[in-house]
């Protein structure tokens, strides 16, 4: 009921950049007022400086672009700012993660929409930081405060988001071969994440792997699992299963999902 339409760029401060209409009817969403006041706390905190359009508007969540000034003379750091939604229904299917983590016996499994949220960002929060922290390629985590994360943008210095490897367009002479080194390093990244950081991201696919010149960049990690939760191993398979089909489709020669379980996990 304290639903606002705002434009974000309205959270701005005084230097309004000109920006193409086209641009700023993507950015118009309704946000309600406590993320209102959460984005704008992070402002006057310096975390953000700007706030700029929807990178994507999902179910779960919505992404935004923004940018910080550090340094008056500095130049800009690109950041991208994930919005929980508190709408209950996307996240009931998302029990089957929760049940059984040990880190998250906090009585907020169910009913309260807005501790669930708050539980969503914060589990995307410490598995970024634990990720990140282990070298795999990521968006570094910056800031959280409820549902609202701060993130470092996996993009170019004008603020453009990375592509998904869905719709990385690799056409070069060599595609076959980028194809098939993506896949080993891909291996790699579910190997290090499983054996370093002792998660399985439980939402693998092409969807949720950013691409850039050659290098994958694992995003989406809110419903990743400890690898002793219960249900680990099964998630880990059907990780192996998507991603394995995804690179079959593109005509690498991909191992044995079965191979691919026991690198992995040996
Ligand atoms: P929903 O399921 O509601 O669509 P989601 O949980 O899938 O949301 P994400 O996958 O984390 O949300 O992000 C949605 C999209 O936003 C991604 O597919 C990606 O294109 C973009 N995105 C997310 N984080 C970043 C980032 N740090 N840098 C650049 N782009 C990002
Ligand atoms: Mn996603």
């Amino acid at each position: 009921k304290h639903a606002a339409k705002i434009r974000l760029d309205d959270v701005k401060g005084e230097q309004s950049r000109e920006k193409d209409k086209a641009d700023r009817a993507t950015s118009e969403q309704v946000l309600d007022q406590r993320t209102r006041m959460i984005l704008l706390q992070m402002i006057n905190r310096g975390f953000v400086s700007e706030v700029h359009g929807a990178i994507s508007t999902g179910k779960e969540a919505n992404v935004y672009g923004a940018v910080a000034y550090p340094d008056l003379d500095g130049p800009p750091i690109q950041r991208a700012i994930k919005v929980y939604k508190t709408a209950i229904l996307s996240f009931k299917d998302r029990e089957r993660y929760i049940t059984g983590e040990h880190r998250f016996k906090s009585g907020a499994e169910k009913g309260n929409s807005r501790k669930m949220v708050k539980l969503w960002a914060e589990k995307e929060f410490r598995n970024l930081r634990r990720i990140h922290s282990a070298g795999i390629k990521c968006p570094e985590p910056i800031q959280l405060k409820l549902h609202v994360l701060v993130m470092e943008l996996l993009g170019d210095r004008k603020g453009y988001a990375y592509p998904r490897l869905r719709d990385a367009a690799i056409s070069s002479e060599d595609a076959e071969e980028v194809w098939r080194s993506l896949y080993i390093q891909l291996l790699g990244i579910m190997r290090r994440m499983y054996q370093v950081c002792r998660l399985v991201h439980a939402d693998l696919s092409e969807y949720n792997i950013l691409y850039n010149d050659r290098q994958l960049y694992i995003i989406d990690v809110s419903q990743s699992v400890e690898h002793d939760h219960p249900r680990s191993l099964e998630f880990l398979r059907m990780d192996i299963k998507n991603t394995g089909d995804f690179f079959r489709r593109e005509g690498v020669e991909t191992l044995s999902d079965r191979t691919v379980f026991d690198f992995i996990t040996a």
